[in-house]
């Protein structure tokens, strides 16, 4: 019989999520596809929020934005339309029987899982109403569009003004995402995969009104005009004429209702049985928050599970672990479907005079370049926030503590050395924590004898916090050279990289980046921060006494 530390029913994003990082912690694991090839054709074609950050982590950062897909950097609201050798293997071996014998066992086969369905629905697990009720059914089209030639089509008409290829493929299919409603329908449509690849989503909703029976034509029905331009609006020399896009150049490659309801499991585990994805939690995808959601999910079970792996807990301890984990999911969830439920909002909105004058107040808004800067960071600010409020059993002191928060990610440089994402610099061993060290300009030195004595006394396991899992970070503009503190040897040390830094390297930062980001979270008094593999902060402590004191409860915590 195979012998292994996790056994992961499904490989969709948050399987694979989960069993990409207990690969990387070292941790064995089986991943079990009922599927034998993978799926071309997505449902989830969006990522967004720390999705993207904790690919990194698992080690497909670069590719997810080259390979994978691209950068979608404008989300567009409209009415009406638009204009590396492996850590991991699969056996998919047809018909082999095995016998597995396993620690965990995670269910991640999706909203009807057999997991659930099988083991943990005897034991009183349900997926139950959320704080929201929402059934719709929507179509959802995949698309392939190739582009037309004035070789393949020389009767075209935007040839004879000069549009090349490439400009009548940006004409019809524009980059960016667009969110639509006119008074029958919402409807959603964008470009997806990675740049080039000429894949188009659409989808709308269906209403009572519509027959089904034949879906395509169905999306014909409802999307034909989509491609077809009033020549006016392209030239004068087209006017009273209208310009369609070829219709054989567009590949229905997929295209069927899916009902979309909210849902969330009341127990998100039983003993060894755990429930990450959509087995566990289902909302609809208006807020394009679906697979970051379950990611997170996968991300924030990974490290828990490698610990209980390692330093073997009892059971009591390992049903706090996991309680504080579920609750943390939930509170999780919660954020990510209020999100939905802004953005379904916007798209379902109904009212003719609600809608009418909610256009005209965003209109109003967006002539103010100040004021649309404002609502667009408050829509894409990461709000997420543990308390011991909404998680008392979660992993972290809140309050005074300040933990619960993520740490900011920034990129920071070793003296002489190219930048790099903060978190691979901070977060080296995926399944201990790590100890960030705050040194200021006119900091005393920090030696490594007395963290290595704090550590000592703190007597936490070795698999969990080392000397190596600590970095010294030179922050306010101190340096080796600026700061009465050094590096020294067996202590890694960073410094944050300003944006001319960055500009000199040739990398260009993200929108908002700041590098004071870290620190600014915290006092000013602020030395030690302790970071879970999860990016949440543990506790900050401005002294070694108060390191102590929260490691103490760590200790505690795991006991
Ligand atoms: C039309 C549509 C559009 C969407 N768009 C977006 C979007 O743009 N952005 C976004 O974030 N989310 C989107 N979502 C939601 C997103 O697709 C899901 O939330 C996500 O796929 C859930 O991932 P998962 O790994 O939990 O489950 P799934 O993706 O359902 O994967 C489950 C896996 O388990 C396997 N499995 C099932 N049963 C068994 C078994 N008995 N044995 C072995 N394997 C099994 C399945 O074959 C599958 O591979 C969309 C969903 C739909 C339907």
């Amino acid at each position: 019989m195979e012998e292994t530390t996790v056994v992961i029913v499904g490989a969709g994003p948050s399987g694979l999520a989960l069993g990409a990082l207990l690969g990387r912690m070292n941790v064995k694991t089986i991943i079990l596809e009922k599927d034998t090839e993978v799926c071309e054709d997505p449902r989830g074609i969006v990522v967004n929020g720390d999705a993207v950050r904790i690919s990194y982590q698992i080690g497909i950062g670069e590719g997810l934005t080259k390979r994978i897909g691209k950068d979608i950097s404008v989300l567009n609201f409209h009415r009406g339309n638009f204009r590396q050798s492996p850590f991991m293997t699969f056996d998919i071996r047809d018909g082999a029987k095995h016998l597995i014998r396993t620690s965990w066992l995670v269910g991640a086969d999706g909203k009807r899982g057999v997991v659930r369905k099988k083991f943990l629905e005897p034991e009183g697990v349900r997926q139950v109403e959320g704080e929201w009720t929402y059934v719709g059914t929507w179509v959802a089209a995949n698309l392939k569009i190739t582009t037309p030639t004035p070789e393949s089509h020389p009767e075209f008409p935007l040839w004879k003004l000069g549009y090349t290829p490439q400009q009548v493929h940006d004409t019809f299919w524009p980059t960016g995402f667009y969110f639509c409603n006119d008074d029958k329908r919402p409807q959603v449509s964008g470009r997806f995969g990675p740049a080039g690849s000429g894949f188009w989503r659409h989808e709308y909703s269906v209403e009572p009104e519509d027959n089904l029976d034949d879906v395509q034509g169905h999306l014909w029905k409802i999307f034909g005009s989509w491609m077809i331009i009033p020549g006016s609006k392209l030239s004068r020399t087209l006017a009273k004429t209208v310009v369609e896009f070829p219709r054989d150049c567009i590949d229905v490659i997929r295209c069927r209702p899916f009902t979309f309801t909210v849902k969330v499991v009341n127990k998100w585990f039983v003993r060894n049985t755990m429930l990450i994805g959509d087995a566990a939690h289902v909302f609809p995808p208006f807020g394009r928050q679906g697979i970051a959601c379950r990611i997170r999910d996968a991300q924030s079970l990974a490290w828990r599970l490698a610990m209980m792996s390692t330093i073997s807990v009892l059971t009591t301890t390992r049903e706090r672990i996991l309680e504080g984990w579920s609750q943390e999911r939930r509170h999780a969830w919660k954020g990510a479907m209020n999100a939905t439920r802004l953005n379904g909002s916007i798209v379902n909105m109904w009212s003719f005079f609600g809608g009418l004058l909610y256009r005209i107040v965003m209109r109003l808004v967006w002539q103010f370049p100040i004021l649309a800067r404002l609502r667009t960071h408050r829509a894409f600010r990461d709000k997420l926030a543990f308390t011991h409020k909404t998680c008392p059993d979660g992993f972290f002191l809140d309050g005074a503590g300040v933990g619960g928060r993520k740490v900011a990610q920034i990129r920071v440089r070793k003296q002489g050395q190219a930048p790099i994402l903060s978190d691979s610099a901070f977060l080296r061993n995926l399944s201990h924590l790590s100890l960030l060290v705050f040194v200021r300009r006119d900091s005393p030195a920090v030696e490594h004898a007395q963290i290595a004595e704090i550590l000592k006394v703190a007597d936490l396991p070795r698999d969990m916090l080392t000397m190596e899992d600590v970095t010294l970070y030179f922050i306010d503009g101190s340096s080796s050279e600026t700061s009465t503190a050094r590096p020294e040897p067996g202590l890694e040390a960073y410094y944050p990289c300003t944006t001319e830094e960055l500009a000199g390297e040739g990398i260009t930062p993200i929108k908002g980046y700041h590098h004071t980001s870290v620190e600014d979270r915290y006092g000013s008094s602020a030395k030690f921060v302790l970071v879970r593999p999860d990016f949440i902060v543990h506790s900050v402590a401005s002294s070694g006494e108060e390191l102590l004191a929260n490691l103490g409860k760590t200790g505690e915590y795991f006991r």
